[in-house]
């Protein structure tokens, strides 16, 4: 009996002690001071002989009243469904960084200094991703408005890409740069939107580092420019080619992911063509949906690469990778 008791007892006293291992007092350190500073925005991936890498330039504020063919109930409804209070969605602005093996492409430039200190962070995540704007050979525009051109120059209008040779869709370029088109621009979204493109490309325009191209040229090995006018006269989506797979990085097909997928008919006041932005944003998220594209949008949440699927009433959903390790 003693025995037995005395067993017990042992039991106790240990059963005690795991108990209570993980309150044992320890001096604590203070935790160290915080970082207080965004950690950098970028994401890598291999796409076939391709490296990927998307750059995040910041993100601005998008609100609902810039959309049109909606309601503002019906368009507070969508935003309340994907948890957004308000009117306001934060939209980001996405740029990718492509080593083919043979160039090393930017395709965008995001916004520099024209839009705040909120936004041109391009510069400093291309760095913390390994490279240096010296090292680009060429940049790709999808269009010229100021969030995809702005960051090619700084703020003194200087080239930050000295080695580069900007390609821009012929339509484009035309638009833009046509002195008529500005004068004749009636608000000061588009006056402003001329002024942008002028000015961000001129240098390198002057400096004899400008091209264009056409609906369908390769303008590079395994690189596709397919026009998608309709957000701008030469909206231009890029596929990227390598062996069976394909990457379409689709440019401002998508301006509010909360919205445009629900709602494909919804156009925003960007769009220089409004109709004709619905009418292309129909048709890609048809064949996105048809032949599973592997999408990157320049406004969808960063880093902005999925799939789109039709839901099969005429609605679509956005389904994003997953961030994985190479
Ligand atoms: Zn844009």
């Amino acid at each position: 009996m003693r025995l037995r008791i005395t067993r017990f007892l042992r039991g106790l006293v240990v059963g005690f002690a795991v108990l209570t291992a993980g309150f044992v007092p320890v001096a604590m350190a203070d935790a160290p001071s915080m970082a207080r500073k965004q950690a950098p925005g970028y994401y890598r991936f291999m796409h076939g002989e391709f490296e990927v890498t998307v750059l995040f330039d910041g993100a601005f504020d998008v609100d609902s009243k810039l959309l049109l063919n909606a309601t503002q109930p019906e368009l507070r409804q969508l935003l309340a469904q994907n948890d957004i209070d308000g009117t306001v969605t934060k939209t980001a602005v996405n740029a990718w960084l492509i080593n083919t093996g043979k160039n090393l492409v930017l395709v965008d430039g995001g916004c520099g200094a024209l839009f705040g200190p909120k936004m041109g962070k391009l510069m400093e995540n291309l760095k913390a991703s390994g490279y240096t704007p010296e090292q680009v050979d060429t940049i790709l525009l999808t269009h010229m408005h100021g969030d995809h051109i702005g960051g090619l120059v700084d703020a003194t209008g200087k080239i930050l890409f000295p080695n580069a040779t900007v390609y821009a869709n012929q339509a484009e370029n035309d638009f833009w740069l046509s002195d008529k088109n500005a004068a004749a621009a009636k608000t000061d979204m588009l006056k402003n939107g001329f002024k942008m493109a002028q000015s961000s490309s001129a240098p390198y325009r002057d400096a004899k580092k400008w091209k264009t191209f056409r609906h369908k040229d390769e303008v590079l090995p395994g690189i596709l420019a397919i026009s998608i006018p309709g957000h701008t006269p030469g909206h231009t989506m890029y596929r990227l080619k390598s062996g069976e797979l394909r990457l379409f990085i689709f440019g401002d097909v998508v301006h509010n992911y909360a919205v445009q997928f629900a709602r494909p008919e919804v156009a925003i006041e960007f769009d220089v063509d409004p109709k004709q932005a619905v009418i292309t944003r129909y048709k890609l998220f048809d064949y996105a949906n048809k032949y599973q594209w592997l999408v990157a949008g320049a406004h969808l949440p960063y880093p902005g690469i999925g799939y789109i699927r039709s839901k099969g009433d005429g609605s679509y959903a956005w389904i994003p990778i997953q961030l994985l390790p190479e």
